[in-house]
């Protein structure tokens, strides 16, 4: 059994569930990283960006391959307004991925499939509430109804590429 994380109230500690989860850096990250950079505008603001918004440093990112961030099953596929096409996953500590605005589904990708950290399981899209080419990537304990999960910062367990950039991307025009 593993350790019931706190909930996460304020910023400061939101690395404290990935410690106690063991899985603090463990994460494969959600995108690709032998496409080029990466950039992070916009981290985890609990309450108001549940998430990580990744896109390509200063090209269009539009195709480029999504990864599952750990051995997982896949929970839903759907698509609605603000997120677009999303696809969520669950792996067996009760954790679910969520990633946002696929520009695409991938062939054999279905609800109950099983997934391996690493495996592409979407392309990078703007569909939903955005412009930009990237991927809204959240991580959710226990469930991902507000009522009963709760989500955590995603940073801080994932595997983080060179090529990434936190902030905005320095781009020759
Ligand atoms: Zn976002």
């Amino acid at each position: 059994m593993l350790a019931e994380p706190p909930r996460v109230t304020r910023s400061a500690t939101a690395l404290e569930p990935a410690r106690r989860l063991g899985i603090e850096g463990e994460l494969v990250f959600p995108v690709d990283p032998t496409g080029g950079d990466l950039v992070m505008p916009n981290g985890y603001r609990e309450g108001t960006h549940n998430g990580i918004d990744i896109g390509n440093g200063c090209s269009p990112g539009r195709g480029r391959s999504l990864l599952a961030c750990a051995d997982a099953v896949v929970n839903s596929m759907e698509q609605s307004t603000r997120p677009g096409k999303y696809i969520t996953l669950r792996d067996r500590s009760d954790t679910y991925y969520r990633y946002h605005h696929l520009a695409e589904f991938i062939e054999g990708m279905e609800v109950g499939a099983a997934v391996s950290a690493g495996q592409v399981i979407g392309l990078m899209g703007s569909t939903g509430n955005t412009n930009w080419a990237h991927v809204h990537f959240e991580v959710w304990r226990h469930s991902l109804s507000p009522n009963i999960g709760f989500p955590i910062d995603p940073l801080p367990l994932l595997q983080r590429p060179a090529g990434l950039t936190i902030g905005s991307p320095q781009c020759d025009n």
